[in-house]
């Protein structure tokens, strides 16, 4: 699948990639490098280059120098270039689709239609919104307030594997459309697509230095990253662990953050629920191995239907093809990476020792070295390692409840809140239980439509802050008010 060449570049599913960084309009390798494997059988892809300290002093300096020019177009002037930069998305979107598939094991059917289109919609998206945002004065008794909103200056971006384009894309968009210059960190398991990106943004016409990237080992590069004092805004997306520590490096430097972490969703089933509907999206909750923030990875079923969905779901989860991303039918793939890997086995296999029973899947899948069954454990308690922790597999866990006061006590019963899911006929139930969650994104009889104009976010250890319209464009503006005497100009 590989072949390697000595000038920093791979050719990954017939797609030429460059493995060097993208800082200041220029490729710019480094000495070292890092290993880069596909998860779908193993093979090696790339070695790209490992950047640290200098390559993030130099990203940031080049964004430094790009910013006022950038921020002086303004929202309108910045519009075409980006709408150029969506429709570059567009137009590789093969290319885009098999390389992500290649690096990260994702299907090729959802890169293709789903995660690129999606991608590039993020860039398209939010130039649209901060050329069409406006802000009405606020009018005191003796002064007239005109609220500005500044672009910030130097964002840095850090994002994981799990969708590398569309999520890092899901930042570059609102941040260079907010007039930001910025630095993206692509994640070093799946790092290929954003270093595609890059190209695609400077054929469109982004001003060198305006978007960077370097790529790199997160507690290298990121870490130079989060802690360089140049910086003005951080967005990160991924584990919990790992914002703990890019907050107290943020601390440090008085930086604003955007937390998008991690999750272990309630996916509720009452009684009067469409329960076809229900059991084909708990199913569901298995797309990309699991390895998804939002996934509702703790079933809670209203008792007296319990046996009724578990065999609908059974049905579901056995027609679901586990194996080779790349092929039509299939709809499970790999996991990432060995470590991956070993981190749900782990989980499995002390939630075992712990007393739960597999109701199906525990072990490791026949398709290959890292596919893992599709698993749901009963017979789980509450405190139990296994409700309590992201394992970000195809695990799953099934509890029942009977009725709403004991369902909202074993939903809000975690330190995260990401999402939850509610599947029931009523109108008015569905009001009382989301009013009694604790969840970022709730949705009812249905699961990941995402509406950019909406807020995105996590409650508790699931993040801080929201992403979406005015909520995105917000954290990349320095929020100025203006106040003015009235009457005190001639
Ligand atoms: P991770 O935290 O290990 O890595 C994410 C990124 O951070 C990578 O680019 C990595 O290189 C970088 N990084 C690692 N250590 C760093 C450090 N010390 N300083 C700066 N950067 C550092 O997460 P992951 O394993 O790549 O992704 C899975 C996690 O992401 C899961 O917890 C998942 O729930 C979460 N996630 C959340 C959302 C959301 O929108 N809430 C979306 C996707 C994934």
């Amino acid at each position: 699948m590989a072949k390697q060449s000595k000038t920093a570049r791979a050719t990954i599913a017939d797609v030429e990639v460059s493995t060097a960084h993208w800082i200041g309009g220029k490729r710019v390798p480094s000495n070292r490098t890092f290993e880069d494997f596909s998860p779908i059988d193993g093979s090696h892809l790339a070695n790209v280059s490992a950047g640290g300290a200098e390559e993030a002093n130099a990203a940031v300096a080049a964004a430094r120098a790009a910013f006022p020019a950038w921020a002086a177009l303004g929202p309108q002037g910045r519009l075409p270039i980006l709408k150029r930069f969506a429709e570059g998305i567009r137009s590789r979107r093969e290319e885009l689709a098999a390389v992500e598939t290649a690096d990260n094991g994702s299907l090729l059917s959802r890169n293709r239609e789903d995660m690129v289109p999606r991608a590039a919609h993020n860039i398209e998206f939010f130039a649209e919104w901060a050329a069409k945002r406006q802000h009405k004065p606020i009018e005191s008794p003796t002064v007239t307030n005109h609220v500005r909103y500044d672009p910030s200056g130097v964002a840095v971006l850090i994002t994981p594997w799990n969708s590398p384009l569309m999520l890092a894309t899901w930042k570059v968009g609102p941040a260079l459309a907010a007039g930001n210059t910025i630095v993206v960190k692509p994640p070093e398991w799946a790092p290929l697509t954003c270093s595609l990106m890059a190209d695609i943004a400077h054929e469109a016409g982004v001003p060198a230095g305006v978007l960077n990237v370097v790529q790199g080992i997160g507690e290298e590069a990121g870490a130079a990253l989060v802690a360089h004092e140049d910086v003005d805004r951080i967005s990160f997306t991924g584990s919990t662990d790992t914002a703990r520590l890019i907050g107290q490096a943020a601390a440090r430097t008085i930086t604003p953050v955007s937390f998008e972490l991690g999750g272990k969703s309630p996916f509720v089933v009452f009684a009067d629920a469409d329960l076809d509907a229900a059991a084909k999206t708990v199913a569901g909750q298995y797309n990309n191995a699991g390895q998804v923030c939002l996934a509702g990875t703790r079933v809670l079923v209203e008792r007296s239907i319990a046996d009724d969905l578990l065999g609908r779901v059974r049905k579901e989860v056995a027609a679901s093809k586990v194996g080779d991303p790349r092929e039509g039918g299939t709809k499970i793939g790999p996991l990432i990476h060995p470590d991956a890997f070993e981190r749900v086995t782990g989980f499995v296999e002390r939630a075992k020792a712990a007393g739960a029973e597999p109701l199906w899947g525990g072990n490791r899948h026949e398709a290959g070295a890292l596919y893992f069954q599709p698993t749901m454990l009963a017979n789980v308690k509450q405190d139990m390692e296994i409700v309590q922790r992201e394992v970000f597999g195809p695990v799953l866990t099934w509890q029942t409840f009977k009725d709403e006061d004991e369902l909202v006590e074993m939903a809000n019963g975690t330190k995260y809140g990401l999402a939850a899911m509610v599947f029931t006929r009523s109108e008015q139930r569905a009001w009382r239980v989301a009013d009694r969650l604790v969840a970022g994104s709730l949705w009812v009889n249905c699961f990941f439509v995402r509406d950019l104009a909406a807020p995105f976010g996590g409650s508790r250890n699931s993040g801080i802050g929201r992403e979406g319209g005015d909520w995105s464009m917000d954290f990349y503006s320095d929020i100025k008010n203006v106040s003015i005497l009235k009457g005190s100009f001639d």
